[in-house]
């Protein structure tokens, strides 16, 4: 079963056109502008409330149309003013994170870890962005390795590379020392997390590392050198790789790529084993998705709950070497406990077992049930004994 993660990318991403207008997804951020305000290019929209979290700019010269709680929309001009430079510096940790909220990245994964490993595989199927990164943009993924080492000070840094993959002018290889560089074959799911990480540190387990996509270190090495914010990305539509601005909606993306799905078609962001299915054309792009593809309707038997055959396909192809057989049926009971001694939180939802699985179940949505009951399951036991130590009567000697 081999499902390639090579995209043959070998010239630049095209820019995208400029849509009408943009939609940007609001997280975890408070709108600093008002409705009818205008805006311009790199300018401050909406700031970051949680640690870790990057502020958001405005792609674009426009007008603010509507804010929401969850989004604000901008009406594009064809404008072509930026806001000033960004006063950023990496000199200590501190700077460094600050600088990053306010280049709108994200920092909370970069951590202070024993390995930092850089990932030149494509994490699905379909999309092609670390490809393209290290095609188009070596210098900028030079710049935002020198940039994470200061803050997670690793003792190793570990480069995957995918076999077979061009490379453009720069020879990635130069990079760091040659010892340091591992190839592997780029089949799904090799491009996982946690299978990079396992690739790099030889251990099952992540803790002690921080894996990081070539891709986004290009966004954080190109940010850091021109002192802009991130307001723009490489995203893979239907196979081909674009430089789109965030917050383009599906709707303008299907323009461009001149599809009209039909009924029953399903539009997903990420890849087709692992991504999210889009609801409406309305949903746009943020700092964290990768690309849209498309599975045409009929295409694939739609999955359900069927009984299983005991064929026994889903766990001998599991990477994570997991009873999947048996884990689908706890979720099925509500045997939650169950599938916690079975390591269902291992599971890096691959999206394999329901691939192969002859009797079409939904074998990673029980997983994703299933964690999430787990998460329940452990908020409420921890509740729990909040409430107890809150409420335990003083005994007789413990009050001085
Ligand atoms: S999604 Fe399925 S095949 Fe992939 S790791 Fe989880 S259980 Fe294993
Ligand atoms: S592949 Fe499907 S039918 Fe076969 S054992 Fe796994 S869940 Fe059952």
């Amino acid at each position: 079963m081999y499902f390639s993660l090579l995209g043959g990318i070998l010239s630049d991403a095209e820019a995208f056109p400029l849509p009408a207008e943009l939609k940007l997804n609001l997280t975890s951020h408070t709108p600093v502008v008002e409705t009818s305000k205008e805006v311009i290019i790199g300018e401050l929209v909406a700031q970051s409330i949680m640690e870790g979290i990057g502020d958001i700019h405005s792609p674009v010269c426009g007008t603010i149309s509507e804010i929401c709680p969850d989004f604000i929309r901008i009406q594009t001009s064809q404008g072509i003013e930026e806001a000033e430079p960004l006063v950023i510096s990496t000199e200590n940790q501190g700077n460094i994170r600050k600088s990053l909220r306010l280049l709108g990245i994200d920092s909370e994964k970069y951590v202070p870890s024993h390995y930092l490993v850089i990932s030149g595989v494509n994490e699905e199927p379909q999309i092609y962005t670390r490809e393209q990164a290290l095609f188009s943009f070596p210098k900028d993924v030079k710049e935002g390795i020198e940039v994470l080492k200061k803050l997670v000070l690793p003792t190793e840094t570990i480069l995957i590379l995918p076999d077979g993959a061009e490379y453009g002018n720069l020879d990635p290889l130069v990079w760091l020392d040659a010892k340091s560089v591992i190839k592997v074959n780029p089949v799904h799911p090799a491009g996982i997390v946690e299978l990079i990480a396992k690739k790099a540190t030889d251990k099952e387990t992540i803790e002690d590392a921080v894996v990081v996509g070539v891709d986004e270190l290009a966004w954080i090495g190109r940010a850091f050198k021109e002192k802009k914010p991130f307001t723009e990305k490489v995203w893979t539509l239907l196979g081909k790789n674009y430089l789109i601005k965030i917050g383009t909606k599906i709707s303008d993306l299907l323009k461009v790529a001149k599809i009209e799905p039909q009924k029953g078609d399903k539009l997903i962001f990420g890849g087709p084993m692992r991504g999210t299915a889009q609801y409406t054309e309305e949903a746009s792009i943020s700092k964290h998705d990768n690309g849209l593809c498309l599975i045409k309707a009929g295409a694939f038997v739609s999955i359900g709950e069927r009984p299983c055959i005991n064929c026994g396909e889903c766990t001998r192809n599991c990477p994570a070497r997991l009873q999947i057989h048996l884990i689908g049926r706890f979720a099925e009971f509500s045997q939650f406990e169950h599938a916690r001694k079975y390591s269902v939180q291992s599971c890096f939802e691959c999206g394999i077992c329901g691939y192969i699985c002859p009797a079409r179940r939904p074998l990673v949505q029980y997983v994703r049930l299933l964690k999430e009951e787990i998460k329940k399951i452990d908020e409420q036991a921890k509740k729990n004994q909040a409430n107890t130590v809150a409420t335990s009567p003083i005994k007789k000697g413990e009050r001085d």
